[in-house]
């Protein structure tokens, strides 16, 4: 399969070339070049077909003649060796728990996927360099997915002092074993680590030294295992009619994967795009304006974005035409007093509790779901991670301490090793070419 730019500016290129190089080009997105639907029997077998098999179905396509089944099948299972439950919350609303996973978050299922994947494609003898600049959750999802992968090795740089505590722990986990995922807190901002990898990228002297890439957000690897689990919740859902999702979103690459789904024959009511206050997909989609603009902070931080990248694919899957676009898609948006009072409530009455971003997800679906009327309807949002990765907002919200899942616990207890750098190309390469 190729995968076009949604700029329409680039040649078609490999699922290889897309993994690797992120970005198109012209700047734009990779998109594949068709999203082959499932058949009606595929379809009507879903509910007896396990996570693997249905990773492996909905991977299929796009790696043909690049990844042979019976790799695509080791790294789907090795991937995805964690649950992904379907919880029902209360009559009609389920959560899709996304957050048992190694850092106990969504982004876990999409930088498992693209290690191995990237793993698969990269049999040299020297590893592959994955250099990555975060602010914080991404970071330790990449960490944790190329943790021990076999002829990788990932350089994570990280602003020194602005990430939280928890984060830090889960960033620098590695750090005190001799393994092949190191952490650097660099003396500048979020901005500064991205530039710095910027420069790293255009360094032709570094280049031509080591296979180097990125892992962002945008990158097809990430984004297309995200469409698995939206077939695995329908599985999971046993519904008599098609459902409706709702995706708590910051750079919609979450729900662009729920998209393809849907364009894959996933039979899918409606999207619920909610957000924050950051919500220029929701201003857009009943306005039919877009306008990007600087974010603001809010409790739900990894959806604290202002200028969607994801966006551009969305147009792109809907050929800019905004009625179908609103055919599919709905916006919601949501207040930080409001995620405050719905952890507060559905905790006190279902006994269910919820981080900020899902809080964010299950507002959407029931504000969609008492205007379409829910009974009969299966609603299913999006839950994006552990409340216990929050527990800072979440605690004082219920008055009472959040039990800490195993994994994180586990990062929490360990001895931290922080390795300072400068915020110089220098401290860069020199931290590259040696180690
Ligand atoms: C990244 C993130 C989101 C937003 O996902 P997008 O794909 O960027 O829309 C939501 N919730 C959590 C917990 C996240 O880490």
């Amino acid at each position: 399969m190729k995968f076009l730019s949604t700029r329409g500016g680039a040649p078609p290129a490999s699922f290889t070339t897309a993994l690797f190089d992120g970005l198109a080009p012209d700047g734009g997105l990779y998109v594949p070049e068709k999203i082959e639907p499932w058949t009606a029997s595929e379809l009507s077998r879903l509910p007896r077909r396990t996570l693997t098999e249905i990773g492996l179905r909905a991977l299929r396509p796009f790696t043909r003649g690049e990844i042979d089944p019976a790799v695509l099948e080791a790294v789907v299972v090795e991937a995805l060796n964690f649950d992904i439950p379907l919880v029902e919350v209360e009559p009609w609303i389920f959560a899709l728990e996304l957050f048992h996973g190694p850092t106990l978050a969504f982004k876990d299922v999409g930088a498992r996927v693209m290690a191995r994947l990237m793993a698969s494609l990269h049999q040299a003898e020297e590893p592959l360099t994955v250099l990555v600049a975060t602010s914080g959750d991404t970071g330790s999802a990449v960490a944790h997915a190329f943790h021990r992968v076999p002829h990788t090795r990932v350089v994570i740089l990280y602003p020194d002092g602005r990430v939280s505590p928890t984060q830090e722990a889960q960033l620098t986990m590695f750090n005190g074993e001799r393994t092949n995922v190191r952490a650097y807190a660099v003396s500048g901002s979020f901005d500064d680590c991205h530039r710095l990898t910027r420069e790293a990228f255009g360094d032709a002297a570094l280049r031509t030294r080591m296979r180097l890439t990125s892992a962002n957000s945008v990158n097809v690897g990430r984004l297309l295992p995200q469409s698995v689990y939206y077939f695995h919740a329908v599985a999971q859902a046993h519904a008599a009619t098609p459902v409706t999702f709702c995706t708590p979103s910051g750079n919609f690459g979450n729900l662009t994967a729920g998209l393809m789904a849907k364009r894959a024959g996933l039979p899918v009511e409606r999207f619920v795009a909610a957000t924050n206050v950051n919500d220029v997909v929701p201003a857009y989609l009943e306005t039919g304006r877009y306008q990007p603009r600087a974010s603001m902070a809010t409790l739900a931080n990894a959806m604290d974005v202002g200028h969607p990248s994801n966006f551009e694919r969305m147009t792109w899957l809907y050929g800019g035409d905004l009625d179908a676009m609103r055919r599919d898609i709905v916006g919601s948006r949501h207040t930080d007093d409001d995620v405050r009072a719905t952890i507060r409530d559905v905790f006190e009455t279902r006994g269910y509790l919820l981080d900020p971003h899902s809080a964010i997800g299950y507002m959407g679906l029931k504000r969609q779901m008492g205007r379409v009327g829910q009974v009969g309807r299966v609603g299913i949002f999006l839950a994006t991670a552990h409340p216990a990765k929050f527990a800072e907002i979440v605690e004082p919200i219920i008055g009472r301490p959040v039990e800490k899942p195993a994994p994180l616990a586990d990062a929490l207890a360990r001895p931290r090793y922080i390795i300072r750098i400068d915020a110089s190309l220098d401290a860069v390469r020199g931290l590259l070419t040696t180690d």
